[in-house]
């Protein structure tokens, strides 16, 4: 039985009901006895009352970031990109809240936005300073449903000078090899995956700056970027925006390209749509505790991301638009 309705059935079982008959008479409530009266119970108002009773308690039992909660209107949260995609945020299918979380690293200052009509994957915008990737999430949601999640830091990229992406570790043993966080942040994790749909995979989005800085230029993300880890794969068909170097698509495995044959056909998937592929083989020794070395080293869901170069938001749907059809693969490989 899953532990949630365990815990429910335990609720149950200690939970003294009772209805109290028209006439006064008390008559304790047990799962069988509400079993017998599926309709024509004799105590319907008081029975429907303790089931409400019980089920506001089962309520109770469900941690508090999983619980849905009251949608706000952007106006209410204090973000700049929340501000600047006002109109697309307050759609009505569209459920704003916020989360606070105190744990290594923070505080956590967590934005969500759900689609509440069509499930779908999850969003993941752990950079502040990365508005291309925010706006790309928003029309991410609202068109292809599910949960976006982004870090409020005030447009800033480090919150207390820590790299919000590489801050997911539950324990100090699994922290310990990424040198840029600090430490272990089980909470924060949780926060950021509370309402992730299992059912669906992981995307996350990212901007980075022009080239890369061992050829002159700036940040580290580049398909000319020679790496051991982030495996260049350059699509000999891409042009225009898709063409550029800091425009790609992530994915990653803790096998070897050349050691995984759907790794190695998903490389090809892309390429052969004009899109650039950086192939992230990660390892227990290289792990970042980055969302996608979390995910992939514990084997917790399949993820792929996006980059594009900051101020090509349009490229970013574009890209958006790509995973999409990949994850809607009927032979999609899920975790590669
Ligand atoms: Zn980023």
């Amino acid at each position: 039985m899953e532990r949630r309705s365990r815990e429910t059935a335990a609720l149950f079982r200690h939970l003294p009901l009772v209805a109290i008959g028209s006439d006064g008479r008390t008559t304790r409530l047990t799962p069988r006895r509400i079993s017998r009266y599926p309709d024509g119970m004799p105590h319907r108002g008081p029975l429907l009352a303790a089931l409400a009773g019980l089920l506001a308690l089962a309520a109770a039992a469900i941690p508090a970031a999983a619980q849905p909660a009251a949608c706000l209107a952007p106006a209410a949260i204090a973000d700049a990109d929340v501000t600047r995609n006002a109109e697309a945020l307050a759609d009505p299918v569209l459920c704003l809240s916020e989360r606070f979380v105190a744990d290594a690293g923070g505080p956590w200052h967590l934005v969500v936005v759900t689609n509440t009509e069509t499930p779908g994957p999850l969003w993941a915008v752990p950079h502040d300073e990365e508005d291309e990737a925010f706006d790309a999430g928003v029309r991410a949601v609202r068109l292809y449903g599910g949960t976006m999640i982004a870090v409020e830091n005030a447009d800033a990229r480090l919150v207390g000078g820590r790299d919000p992406n590489q801050h997911f570790a539950l324990t100090a043993e699994a922290a310990a090899p990424c040198l840029a966080t600090g430490g272990a942040s089980p909470a924060y994790v949780g926060a950021f995956l509370a309402d992730w749909d299992r059912r669906f995979p992981i995307v996350g989005l990212h901007a980075n700056w022009d080239g890369y800085r061992d050829a002159g230029g700036l940040g580290d993300i580049s398909v000319r970027r020679p790496d051991v880890k982030m495996i260049p794969f350059p699509s000999a068909a891409a042009t225009g925006r898709l063409a550029d170097e800091d425009t790609i698509v992530m994915l990653v495995s803790r096998t070897l390209p050349e050691e995984n044959p759907a790794g190695r056909a998903a490389i090809d998937w892309f390429n052969e749509r004009g899109v650039h592929v950086i192939y992230r083989h990660v390892t227990p020794q290289n792990n970042g505790c980055t969302l996608a070395d979390y995910l992939t080293l514990n084997a917790v869901g399949p993820y792929v991301s996006i980059e594009v170069e900051h101020g090509d938001p349009d490229t970013a749907d574009t890209l958006v638009d790509i995973v999409v059809e990949y994850l809607r693969r009927p032979d999609f490989p899920g975790m590669l």
